[in-house]
C-alpha cells in the first residue's frame, strides 16, 4: 500500500424470511411464478393502506441487539420517493433520521486482533419489485430491447444496514460479511444468500494517505454477488484509486460495476448530484413502539456469537479453520467430536467431510472422532466411504476400522515386483529420466491391493527398486 490506507464503509440488505410481505398479506416466498403474489397493497392501487408485519420488526430489533445498536423507543417510517418501474407507488417506505437500529457495533476477528466495526443504523424497509432486462448482455439494462418487472419481490421486509467506514481491507469486508451472514443465519431471520440476492452487498470505496485526517472522493461499488467477488472487487478499487493519486489525477465520485471474470471495473453512471428523495414521514403509519416485552424477548433469542466462537475456536486450531467452522455452521459437530489433535478433526470437517455432502447435525460426535483418530491406519477409500455413510441412523466405526492398509514391505514386495515386471516398457521410460511415471506404478500398486497397500510404504518401495 506504500502509505496509503483504504476506507471502506459497507452496506448490506438482508431479505427478511417472514411468513408474509412488509405492508400486506401476500406471501413472502422466492422463486414462484412472477406476478402471482400480489394484491392491491403492494401493487398500490389508490385508497389501499399499509399495515406493518410484526415479525419483520421485532426481527429488526434482533439483528440490532446482536449488532449491539441502541433501539429506538419511538421509530418512524419515511417515505423515500422516486420513480422506477419497479417501485408502482413512487415511493419505498423506508427509514430516515429515526431508525429501529443504531449506533451499534459489530467485532471481526483478525489476524492482528480484533477489530471493531462501528454500526450507523440498521433499518426496515420494503424491497423494490424485481426488473427483469431481456436482450441485453448478461441481463444489464445497457443494450436490452425491452424490461419486464416481476412484483412477487415488491414490498418484502429488507433490513438496510450501514457500516462506518472502519474497514481497511477487502479481505476484512470478506470476515465481515461472512460473520454477518452467519449471525443473521442463527438468529433464524433470513436465508442470507447472496447468489438469490437475499443477502447484498454495497462497498463505498476511498482511500487516504496514511495519518490524514478526513475522508477523499469515493466511489461505490454495486451488488457484489459473493464473497470473493467482493473482497476482489475492493482491493482492485484500491489499487486503482491508489494508481490514480499517484500519477496526479483525481478520483471521480461513481458508481461502479466489477466484472470478476476479467477482475476489471467500469462505471455504471457518474453520481455527480445526490439524489433527493424528499423523504417525509409516511402519513399513513404511527410510530413504531417496541414494546419492552418484545425487545426482552428477543434479547434472549441471541446466542453466543460467531466472532466470540471464532476467538475460543482460534486457540485450538488457526484463525481460517476457526473461520471456516464458525462460518459454515460445522462448529456445533466440531465441539462434538472428541480427539487430541484438534487440527485434524477440524480439517476432516472442513475438507473430507464437506466434500461428502452429509449433514453435520446428524453425524455421531463420537463414531467420528473415533475415524478421525484411526484416519492413517486405515485405507483412504475406507475412510472416505465411513465419512460418506456417517450421518446414516445407526452408523458405527466398527466394520470400517477393521479394514487395515498393508504397510508390511514383505507383504508389498511381490505385487510390486509383479507389476514392475508387467510393465518393462514404462520402468526403462522410468529410469530414462520420466520420474513422473512412479505415479502410475503406485496407482497399479493401489488397484491390485484394492487400495489397501500403504501409500508411504509403496513409494519408498518402488523408488528403491527402480532406482537399484
Ligand atoms: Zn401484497
Amino acid at each position: 500500500m506504500n502509505g496509503w490506507e483504504p476506507v471502506i464503509g459497507l452496506e448490506i440488505h438482508v431479505q427478511l424470511k417472514t411468513r408474509t410481505k412488509m405492508f400486506c398479506r401476500c406471501e413472502n416466498v422466492w422463486g414462484e411464478e412472477p406476478n402471482t403474489r400480489t394484491c392491491p397493497v403492494c401493487l398500490a392501487h389508490p385508497g389501499t393502506l399499509p399495515v406493518p408485519n410484526k415479525t419483520a420488526i421485532e426481527w429488526t430489533v434482533k439483528l440490532g441487539l446482536a449488532l449491539d445498536c441502541e433501539i429506538a423507543e419511538r421509530a418512524l417510517f419515511h417515505r423515500k420517493n422516486y420513480f422506477y418501474p419497479d417501485l408502482p407507488k413512487g415511493y419505498q417506505i423506508s427509514q430516515y433520521d429515526v431508525p429501529l437500529c443504531s449506533e451499534g457495533r459489530f467485532v471481526v476477528p483478525g489476524p492482528d486482533g480484533d477489530r471493531e466495526i462501528g454500526i450507523v443504523r440498521a433499518h426496515l424497509e420494503e424491497d423494490a419489485a424485481k426488473t427483469i432486462h431481456v436482450g441485453g448482455a448478461a441481463g444489464r439494462i445497457h443494450g436490452a430491447e425491452y424490461s419486464l418487472v416481476d412484483f412477487n419481490r415488491g414490498g418484502t421486509p429488507l433490513v438496510e444496514i450501514v457500516a462506518k467506514p472502519d474497514v481497511r481491507s477487502g479481505e476484512e469486508a470478506r470476515r465481515f460479511l461472512q460473520l454477518l451472514r452467519q449471525t443473521v443465519i442463527e438468529l433464524d431471520i433470513s436465508d442470507a444468500e447472496m447468489e438469490k440476492g437475499s443477502l447484498r452487498c454495497d462497498a463505498n470505496v476511498s482511500v487516504r494517505k496514511a495519518g490524514e485526517e478526513g475522508y477523499r472522493t469515493k466511489t461505490e461499488l454495486k451488488n457484489m454477488n459473493s464473497f470473493k467477488f467482493v473482497a476482489d472487487g475492493i482491493a482492485v478499487e484500491v489499487e486503482r484509486q491508489i494508481a490514480r493519486y499517484q500519477a496526479g489525477e483525481e478520483v471521480m465520485q461513481q458508481t461502479l460495476h466489477f466484472d470478476p471474470q476479467t477482475g476489471t471495473i467500469a462505471p455504471l453512471r457518474s453520481k455527480e448530484e445526490a439524489h433527493d428523495y424528499r423523504y417525509f414521514p409516511e402519513p399513513d403509519l404511527v410510530a413504531v413502539a417496541p414494546p419492552a416485552d418484545m425487545v426482552e424477548r428477543a434479547r434472549a433469542e441471541i446466542g453466543e456469537l460467531p466472532a466470540a466462537r471464532i476467538r475460543r475456536l482460534e486457540a485450538e486450531v488457526d484463525l481460517d479453520l476457526a473461520y471456516g467452522l464458525v462460518t459454515s455452521g460445522r462448529d456445533a459437530l466440531y465441539a462434538r467430536v472428541p480427539g487430541d489433535d484438534r487440527r485434524a478433526v477440524a480439517n476432516v470437517l472442513m475438507n473430507q467431510l464437506a466434500a461428502a455432502g452429509v449433514d453435520p447435525a446428524a453425524v455421531d460426535g463420537a463414531e467420528l472422532g473415533r475415524l478421525v483418530a484411526a484416519r492413517e491406519t486405515i485405507p483412504r477409500q475406507t475412510f472416505l466411504d465411513a465419512l460418506g455413510a456417517s450421518a446414516d441412523p445407526d452408523f458405527t466405526a466398527d466394520p470400517y476400522l477393521a479394514e487395515t492398509t498393508v504397510s508390511d514391505a514383505a507383504a508389498l514386495d511381490p505385487v510390486i515386483d509383479g507389476i514392475l515386471a508387467a510393465n518393462p516398457g514404462q520402468v526403462e521410460a522410468y529410469r530414462g529420466g520420466k520420474e513422473g511415471l512412479l505415479g502410475f506404478f503406485v496407482g497399479q500398486v493401489m488397484k491390485e491391493t484394492q487400495g489397501k497397500a500403504d501409500a508411504r510404504v509403496v513409494n519408498e518401495r518402488l523408488r528403491e527398486k527402480l532406482n537399484a
